[in-house]
């Protein structure tokens, strides 16, 4: 029988945050509101496909909606909706490689693999080659913030179960030293610290620096995109004058991009996100592609509500290789979700939403108050 697309929706969305994100160097200019999509596929035979186009920075989100809408949406109606590859092939021909294009891919895809497991009548894992793991454990991020309300932040993230803390840095060093000082004292020594930087150091010397005075003053996991994107032999010299583990996120979107940093040697860790590499099943090919040249991957979060952060959910419980923590916790960043029961987040742990496809619904009372026009 065929499921041939009948209508595709884009609802541009936006979704007040609990917290102001400040991270990297855009302290002055925090994000209070994430400008989101949510992508619905429709069948001739009454199947539904949900996605969600989830991009914090930049703040291009109703762009990709805009485009989703009137480039992506008319070129897929009468199409055979369980034929992904064909589709995705449509979509990225459209695209033509835009740098942008992966985040409106993702939402296509997912919201085709949501509408192909409803249709089989399985979870999204099972499409991925089934289960790994039961629940995917998670690392709690924290924003730049005073030193005691990052500690405090620390505190409770471990009383909940989290299993890591990634504390984000990239402003003044002697701030970033006393918030990454009061963490490291509040939470302990056997809790290793993630920094995160986001691009915003400017130099290897700087970089190196900070990275230095940071591990003297606590215990560290990894730090996270140190230099800006591009600076791949930054990176690289960086792993060789300071000895701590550098992960590569911003620099690592694509399945190319995880080829040229191991090319590089520019990354001990990559930080894979879904809605980066252009859905879920790109994101497990860098993750079969990290394995191959011995690296790790984690799941990483653009702070995904409810039918992004089900994707990763779905990609974590089935990839074989997934050693630290995963940051998909990005539905308690919101005030309120789009879908109709909390993703399941408890203990520091996600585990992947029951049912049939992504296993998420539509709360339509919350997608009538966070529509907006784009
Ligand atoms: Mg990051």
């Amino acid at each position: 029988m065929a499921h041939l697309i009948e209508r595709v929706e884009v609802i541009p969305i936006r979704a007040p945050r609990k917290e102001p994100v400040r991270s990297g160097s855009n302290a002055g200019d925090p994000v209070h509101a994430s400008e989101f999509g949510i992508v619905r596929i429709l069948t001739q035979d009454g199947l539904e496909g949900l996605g969600e186009i989830s991009i914090t920075f930049p703040r291009v989100g109703h762009s990709l909606c805009h485009a989703a809408r009137w480039l992506i949406a008319p070129a897929l109606v009468g199409l055979e909706a369980l034929e992904r590859p064909k589709i995705l092939a449509e979509i990225d021909r459209l695209l033509a490689a835009e740098l942008s294009a992966p985040y409106i891919r993702a939402a296509f895809e997912m919201a085709l693999l949501d509408l192909a497991g409803k249709c089989y009548g399985v979870p999204a894992y099972q499409l991925l080659g089934g289960k790994m793991r039961d629940r995917i454990p998670l690392a709690w991020g924290i924003y730049q913030k005073s030193p005691e309300e990052m500690a405090a932040d620390a505190i409770a993230a471990c009383e909940q179960g989290y299993h890591a803390i990634k504390l984000k840095v990239g402003r003044r060093l002697c701030d970033d030293l006393a918030a990454v000082r009061a963490v490291s004292e509040a939470v302990g020594g056997d809790m290793p610290l993630r920094l995160d930087a986001n691009g915003a150091w400017k130099s290897v010397a700087e970089a190196a620096h900070a990275m230095r005075a940071l591990a003297a003053v606590a215990s560290i996991a990894w730090v996270e995109q140190p230099l800006p994107r591009s600076n791949l032999d930054g990176l690289r010299m960086l792993r060789q004058m300071t000895a701590l583990p550098v992960m590569a996120d911003e620099s690592c979107q694509t399945l190319r991009d995880a080829y040229d940093l191991a090319r590089a040697e520019a990354a001990d860790l990559f930080n894979v996100y879904v809605v980066e590499a252009g859905g879920v099943m790109a994101a497990a090919q860098i993750f079969a592609f990290a394995a191959e040249v011995n690296l790790s991957c984690i799941i990483g979060s653009q702070a995904e509500m409810g039918i992004g952060t089900a994707a990763c959910a779905h990609l974590g419980v089935s990839t074989p290789n997934l050693p630290y923590a995963c940051e998909c916790f990005g539905p308690l960043r919101y005030l309120r979700d789009i879908v109709q029961h909390p993703i399941p987040i408890a203990r520091g742990c996600l585990t992947p939403p029951e049912g049939p496809g992504l296993g998420v619904q539509l709360n339509q009372d919350a997608v009538r108050e966070l529509a907006c026009e784009s």
